[in-house]
């Protein structure tokens, strides 16, 4: 089988079927401010890829799922960017006695690089952040969120800002500094500060990862779910 090429072809609004350009750092529909799709060539996936070459991968991570997602490479390799995903998946005999649910499976993410499933979304997002050259990545977050975008930054050699609210856990806020995030406590709530977020992203050209607004961050949450096996 050849090698699968990127099938990322750009972003389509799911109002107005508004398409736009897989190079530009976009988030909304510029008409209505819709919600964007990642487009995909489904034809030539179709052609090109088959589960067992994805089965066949020797990636243990995320990024077996390369052809799949709208990412060019596996980028800063050897660090723990290349190390989200691919967490086990457990089915406790007791705990299915208990419940009484015989088809019940556990999927343990706090083994991803920062202890949560949001590394999957913040490591796409860096990604992205990197094939558009853009150098400073952003987000709102009470917590995991910006724990992970800080952690995949920092792997990747990017700065990160987090907007966070000023009674957000400090546990939470210790994790961001470890990785050396810019942190900026705001006196208002999580929306709050998830509008400056995004105002901060607007004005000084900061590539902003907040979930419901950047296409990607759902795109990185979509291999996940599967009895199949790990992903
Ligand atoms: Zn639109």
């Amino acid at each position: 089988m050849k090698e699968v090429e990127i099938k990322f072809h750009g972003y389509k609004c799911s109002l107005c079927d508004a398409e736009y350009q897989p190079n530009e750092a976009i988030y909304t529909c510029r008409h209505d401010g819709g919600n964007l799709d990642i487009i995909y060539d489904y034809d030539s996936l179709q052609r090109d890829l088959s589960p067992e070459s994805i089965f066949r991968s020797k990636e243990n991570s995320l990024w077996r799922y390369l052809p799949l997602l709208p990412v060019k490479e596996i980028h800063a390799p050897g660090t723990p960017m290349q190390a989200v995903g691919w967490t086990p998946v457990f089915s406790p005999p007791e705990l299915r006695r208990q419940l009484g649910v015989e088809d019940l499976w556990i999927k343990d993410e706090s083994r991803n690089p920062t202890a949560s499933f949001k590394d999957r979304a913040s490591a796409v997002v860096v990604a992205q952040a990197l094939e558009t050259g853009v150098e400073i990545v952003v987000t709102a977050s009470t917590g995991n969120a910006g724990a992970a975008l800080a952690g995949m930054a920092a792997a990747a050699g990017q700065k990160a800002v987090i907007f966070a609210p000023r009674n957000a856990p400090p546990a939470k806020i210790a994790q961001l500094l470890i990785y050396e995030a810019q942190v900026l406590l705001v006196d208002g709530n999580y929306d709050q500060a998830f509008d400056l977020s995004i105002a901060a992203s607007n004005e000084f050209g900061w590539y902003c990862r907040n979930t419901g607004y950047n296409p990607f961050s759902l795109e990185g949450k979509k291999p996940r779910h599967t009895r199949f096996g790990r992903m």
